[in-house]
């Protein structure tokens, strides 16, 4: 047995309807500007040539249902309500026609962000880090296996904060579909089991603060719940 100085940090993993084994967690990928109504209200467009991508450490992923203290550093903690897909199997430089073959899962994600942080970063063109990769940023619900779910599609995709809907679209309004992102992210990288993508948010982001109680779904997928605790 291998011995470390320390305890290793424990493997983030998460639950997945029907199976008693958990999804352990590898990476978390995450696209940019992906529905064309939240790009607009971000004051950008989508970049039709192709997706971009920014990453979340695996060690923010957070169980839907948590109570989580408000982050230091900001004072514009934003929701984004997201399809995030899980992945299964290898994929490296696959076509799209092949990449559902890779596809695990899909869950409902949060990609809570310090939106303050990210827009003076994007502003003097620095990396997103400190506004993206948050502590208890990527909040997921259980992962529903592919084959249990149907085609994405017409999906209703929302966002409701203390019962007030704030994100409402459908995920037919992806411009880069789920087999398209995971095509252009395995010229990047060798995909794998383990590999989590944040697939954007729509329109509708805005901030929360303590107290407040977000839900968000995915019609054919569990919710996603979290609560924002009082900054530390
Ligand atoms: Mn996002």
């Amino acid at each position: 047995m291998t011995d470390y100085l320390f305890p290793p940090a424990p493997v983030p993993a998460l639950p997945v309807a029907g199976e008693a084994a958990l999804y352990p967690v590898r990476r978390i990928f995450c696209v940019g500007r992906n529905y064309v109504e939240h790009a607009k209200e971000m004051g950008q467009e989508v970049d039709r040539e192709a997706p971009f991508y920014f990453t979340k450490s695996p060690s923010t992923l957070t169980l839907s249902g948590a109570t989580v203290p408000y982050p230091p550093g900001t004072e514009n903690f934003h929701h984004e309500m997201e399809l995030v897909v899980a992945l299964g199997a290898p994929a490296f430089r696959v076509a799209a026609a092949e990449a559902d073959a890779a596809v695990y899962g899909y869950a409902c994600g949060l990609d809570m962000t310090r939106r303050d942080l990210q827009l003076k970063e994007r502003a003097k063109q620095r990396p997103w880090d400190t506004g993206k990769d948050v502590e208890h940023s990527a909040v997921m619900g259980a992962i529903t296996k592919a084959a249990d779910m149907a085609a994405i599609g017409p999906q209703r995709i929302h966002l409701s904060v203390n019962g007030e809907t704030r994100q409402d679209a459908h995920l037919s309004d992806l411009v880069w579909s789920v087999p398209e992102i995971v095509a252009h992210l395995s010229t990047l990288y060798h995909l794998g089991p383990g590999d989590l993508i944040f697939t954007g948010t729509p329109a509708g982001v805005g901030p929360v603060v303590a107290g407040d109680a977000i839900e968000g779904g995915i019609d054919g997928l569990a919710p996603v719940r979290l609560t924002l605790g009082a900054a530390e």
